[in-house]
């Protein structure tokens, strides 16, 4: 049985970009991948463009859109705009695109890809995991789980919540670009209990989507109606909707155990409030790829560092991110007016999707503003 450097269960975004980070470094890796090809991933695409230091690959050719501007509106009226700042601080990328140059990337640098695999166990045996899948079985000094809002490995390890809570998203593709303005995303409020619908623009096409963060609400394609494609400019029977539930963060836990870890969806970690989960997806790989590199070079096996530092750099935002969503989404329409119709609202909303400001920020200048009016 070969013995791998690392073994990473799920090549999507999380697993081909740990695997890019880590045989750049020169490690041996193997990644298991359930599905034998990638169609259209259901995915927005909306980046903060600060990400792309945390990648190893030069993303140009995946970007279709540089954003200059957020529309918001409230049942499709009460219209808001946030222009953006900065040289393109937030992003649309061809995810498909993405994922391909990553998945290449360490292809090029050694990493083995195994596709249609079925991985049936996975045990810690000494200092080595040993995984069986259906055809063979293969050994590795470290485990990495990326195995996507589904994943199985990440429950069995008992890595991150033990009770993972679910965004219910409805997403399609169309061409064109209906009435979105170039440059430009849009959020709708109010429309969708718990949630809000948006369209996000690639260079000849769209993403329209539909998510809800609250009480698993389910969706089926009543709710990603006629009404919602006519909004954005549409008028077409001629869609194929894509339902998938997203692990939204729900508390600290820790995000590694033995020798393995948990990054990406599979970590719970995508933003309760906006579905943001590319980015941490790619903090996540970054930070895992560290860690385990401190591991291998240091002969040491002790991943805590993983979880302290993903606590720090995003956990200890997206508490922050819950608490929101829970008032926002229950009270939508006082949450618009009072987080999204204040004067300084659309340059904070900015500064949060590009990644300059975090939720606690938000939260802190919320209280000390509260503290002050009632001192
Ligand atoms: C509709 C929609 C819109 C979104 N829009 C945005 C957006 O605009 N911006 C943003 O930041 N985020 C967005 N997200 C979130 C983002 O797409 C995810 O956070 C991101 O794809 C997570 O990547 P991942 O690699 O962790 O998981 P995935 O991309 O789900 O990859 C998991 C991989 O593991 C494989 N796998 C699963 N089980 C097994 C197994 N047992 N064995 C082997 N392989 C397995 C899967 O086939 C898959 O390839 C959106 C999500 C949805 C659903």
């Amino acid at each position: 049985m070969k013995l791998f450097d690392v073994i990473i269960i799920g090549g999507g975004l999380s697993g081909s970009s740990t695997a890019a980070h880590l045989s750049n470094k020169g490690y041996s890796v193997l990644v298991l991948e359930k599905s034998s090809h990638k169609s259209i991933i259901p995915c927005a695409g909306g980046m903060a463009a600060t990400m792309r230091n945390f990648l190893p690959i030069d993303i140009e050719k995946a970007i279709e859109t540089e954003v200059k501007r957020v529309h918001f509106t409230y049942e499709s009226k009460d219209k808001v705009i946030a222009e953006l700042s900065g040289v393109s601080p937030f992003l649309i990328v061809k995810r498909e695109v993405l994922d391909n140059l990553l998945i290449d990337k360490a292809e090029s640098q050694g990493t083995l890809f195994i596709n249609s695999v079925k991985v049936k166990s996975l045990e810690k045996r000494n200092d080595s995991w040993e995984i069986k899948c259906s055809d063979e079985s293969y050994k590795a000094r470290f485990l990495v789980i990326a195995d996507g809002s589904d994943s199985h490995w990440s429950t069995h390890l008992k890595l991150g919540p033990k009770r993972p809570r679910y965004a219910q998203t409805a997403a399609i593709r169309l061409n064109g670009l209906g009435n979105l303005s170039k440059n430009s995303v849009r959020f709708d409020f109010g429309s969708i209990k718990y949630g809000f619908s948006w369209a996000f623009p690639l260079k000849q096409s769209i993403n329209i989507g539909i998510g809800t963060f609250i009480g698993n609400y389910q969706i089926n394609n009543k709710y990603l109606s006629k009404r919602i494609i006519n909004y954005f400019g549409f008028n077409t029977d001629d869609y194929k909707t894509i339902y998938k539930r997203l692990r939204i963060w729900n508390g600290f836990y820790n995000l590694h155990i033995d020798r393995a870890l948990v990054v990406g969806d599979a970590a719970s970690l995508c933003d309760p409030f906006l579905a943001e989960g590319i980015r941490p997806s790619l903090l996540s790989s970054f930070y895992a790829a560290e860690s385990i590199h401190d591991c291998l070079s240091n002969n040491d096996y002790d991943l805590s560092n993983y979880s302290k530092i993903m606590q720090l750099k995003w956990s200890k935002s997206m508490a922050w991110g819950k608490r929101i969503a829970e008032v926002f989404y229950r009270f939508p329409q006082t949450g618009y007016r009072l987080g999204v119709k204040r004067k300084t609202a659309p340059k904070r909303i900015a500064q949060i999707l590009s990644g300059e400001m975090s939720y606690s920020d938000i939260a802190q200048r919320v209280i000390k503003r509260l503290l002050f009016q009632n001192s």
